[in-house]
């Protein structure tokens, strides 16, 4: 895509996350030219598997839900493809020093064999220039340009550009652009109202706890909010890893601890939940924008005049499926 094509408009989507990915998909579908860039060495960003020789466990999104009826059926055709499946753990509450069961009746969803699947999916189906950090936009007369960290200005020219990113990464995208926008202070105000919380996760071994009564489990009164035990996740293999988020204020609040001190911290708590944590082999990743977002939410931006257009989560309800269905509304907007 050296250039524009004529007759048919031209998009760079920044971001292949779920939400890049469903609106770059849905845009492609409608008749539009897609370029997607995206940051890491593989798509699906939050809704992600980290993967070593001898195990792998969920260390963004632990599960979907899938209430809208288009979700509904999007996930349906997910589970026909074999992407996703159901998942259905013996769920515990901890409350006030004891444990109880869960009667939660959600219908839980995860990608097969890994997080990732639906999106990699969308993915393969589309141009995408992964390892390529966009840094700043310029607008003139032919259109927009694109820079990245890694290779600099890039050769094409863009109708319109979608950020698929979180919005702090919006906003700071947003005031590296150059050249003839009016409304671009109306897209950065919707990015600075959103709100988004850190997430410390902690993915562990504990090779002296042979059971545990739970698969997973809601924490309310510790560091840590959630656990989850990725073997009992379908078509999950390796070592038994568990899967243990701190909660947003806890994690808000240590932000810029050292890892070994928050692997410590957690492990202190774990052995409080009734974790056997001798020997415990830990992996810790901060995620600085975990969940939260918009509120009330919007569900997606489109300026017109600048060609600029926002989806993600966060202006969706801060979640997979908000994520989804954000990118597919934004593309249908921007067709209108
Ligand atoms: C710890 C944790 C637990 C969660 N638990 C759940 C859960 O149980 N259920 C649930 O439904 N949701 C959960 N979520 C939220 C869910 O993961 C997100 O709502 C969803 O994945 C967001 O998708 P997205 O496409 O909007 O954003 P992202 O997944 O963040 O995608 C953005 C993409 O843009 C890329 N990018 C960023 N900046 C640039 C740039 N400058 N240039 C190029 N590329 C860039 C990133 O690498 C990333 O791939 C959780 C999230 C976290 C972190």
């Amino acid at each position: 895509m050296q250039a524009k094509l004529k007759n048919k408009k031209t998009v760079a989507v920044i971001g292949a996350g779920i939400s890049g990915a469903a609106c770059a998909f849905e845009l492609q579908s409608l008749g539009f030219e897609v370029q997607v860039y995206e940051k890491s060495r593989g798509a699906s960003g939050r809704l992600s598997t980290r993967r070593t020789e001898t195990w792998s466990a969920d260390h963004g999104a632990q599960y979907f839900t899938a209430r809208d009826p288009l979700f509904i059926k999007e996930v349906n055709r997910w589970i026909e493809l074999g992407l996703v499946a159901q998942w259905q753990p013996k769920l515990g509450v901890y409350k006030e020093g004891s444990w109880f069961e869960s009667f939660s009746k959600d219908q839980r969803f995860v990608g097969t064999p890994e997080m990732t699947a639906p999106t990699k999916y969308l993915a393969k189906q589309l141009s995408v220039q992964y390892e390529t950090t966009i840094c700043a936009l310029e607008k003139s007369s032919h259109g927009w340009t694109l820079s990245s960290l890694e290779h600099g200005r890039l050769p094409e020219y863009f109708d319109d550009v979608v950020l698929a990113i979180p919005s702090p990464q919006v906003e700071t995208l947003l005031k590296n652009v150059t050249g003839d926008v009016s409304e671009l202070s109306q897209s950065a105000s919707i990015a600075n109202k959103s709100k988004m919380r850190p997430c410390w996760t902690m993915m562990a071994y504990f090779p002296h706890q042979s059971s545990f009564a739970f698969d997973a489990g809601f924490i309310n009164q510790e560091a840590i909010a959630w656990i989850a035990r990725n073997s009992t996740k379908p078509q999950r293999l390796g070592l038994d890893y568990w899967t243990i988020h701190a909660s947003p204020e806890w994690s808000d609040a240590h932000l810029e601890l050292e890892k070994d001190v928050v692997s410590q911290k957690l492990l202190e708590c774990m052995s409080k939940l009734g974790f056997d944590t001798t020997d415990a082999q830990v992996m810790l990743h901060r995620w600085r924008y975990a969940s939260g977002g918009l509120e009330p939410m919007i569900e997606c931006h489109y300026s017109s005049n600048d060609g600029i257009g926002l989806c993600g989560d966060w202006l969706h309800g801060g979640r997979v499926e908000g994520a989804w269905l954000s990118g597919i509304k934004l593309a249908n907007l921007m067709n209108q």
